[in-house]
């Protein structure tokens, strides 16, 4: 309760402040306060997730970040988060903060500064002494990149972690749910070099849509087990998750939540194939 009465009022505090970058959030699945960095406040993305809860969501080029101000915004978020644990005690830092994470309203990894705003907020927390899991939230589809390999080995070296998304089962899934006409052969090969690199999760959404009247749910299963089935022993585990919040894209009226069972039915098949995995209605 406390945990929680605290992101309220920092969520009143950041309500008085005009951050662009940084937002957090609270993570009902961790329980705590999740710092989430936006480096596309424009709303652009290199995707088209039918289920993505960004209004506006455009393709584009990503905006130019103002490195300054993103660190001045992070500064300010954790002075007023130490001035709580003054007033709480230090214990209070780990469950409060549960991570510093690049997600915000466009594919990180697409912005020309992802590496320096990495770099930023190693800074930021090796001065303030401050040891948070930072974490990229990725659609994976820029690592075939050198800058973007090495921004990962960076994570990697400040003991943060990845989680990469694959929603699909086939090709034709990965154009229908993601808007990508990536091949998923060459995703999941993109995705084998995220593993080398840093530890990484994969992340996915399990999404029904009406198509032509018939309700179908994906990713589908053979493919989807298929694809990863090199994979036990290279990722961490596999989060999966339901729609909680709407999409704001034109897809919304055809997308339906599926029931927490159909989301356990998927946890079960991918821990017989020996995969530990979390799963999130
Ligand atoms: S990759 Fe993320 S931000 Fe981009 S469209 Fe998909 S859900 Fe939205």
């Amino acid at each position: 309760m406390l945990l929680q009465a605290l992101f309220s009022e920092l969520a009143a505090y950041t309500a008085t402040r005009d951050w662009q970058y940084v937002y957090p959030v609270w993570s009902r699945r961790a329980q705590g306060i999740s710092i989430g960095i936006n480096l596309h406040p424009n709303h652009s993305c290199n995707w088209h997730c039918i289920y993505c809860q960004v209004p506006g969501l455009q393709r584009g080029p990503s905006p130019m970040i103002d490195i300054a101000r993103l660190q001045t915004e992070l500064e300010h978020c954790l002075d007023w988060i130490s001035a709580q644990a003054v007033k709480h005690g230090p214990d209070l830092l780990s469950p409060l903060i549960q991570d510093i994470a690049f997600a915000g309203d466009g594919e990180p990894t697409t912005s020309p500064q992802f590496n320096q705003t990495l770099n930023v907020i190693s800074q930021v927390l090796k001065h303030r002494q401050l040891v948070i899991l930072v974490r990229l939230i990725t659609n994976g589809s820029q690592l075939q990149h050198a800058h973007v390999q090495h921004a990962i080995q960076c994570l990697h070296a400040l003991g943060g972690e990845v989680w990469f998304k694959l929603d699909a089962g086939s090709d034709a899934e990965m154009r229908a749910v993601n808007g990508s006409h990536v091949p998923l052969a060459l995703h999941m090969q993109r995705l084998h070099t995220c593993c080398s690199l840093c530890r990484t999760w994969v992340q996915t959404a399990i999404v029904s849509r009406k198509v032509y009247q018939q309700l179908v749910t994906t990713p589908s299963l053979p493919g989807y087990i298929t694809a990863l089935q090199a994979y036990q022993d290279k990722v961490a585990g596999i989060l999966l998750y339901g729609i909680a919040r709407p999409s704001q894209q034109a897809a919304a009226a055809s997308l339906q939540p599926v029931a927490a069972s159909v989301i356990e039915d998927y946890a079960v098949e991918l821990r017989a194939q020996g995969f530990q995995v979390r799963a999130f209605d």
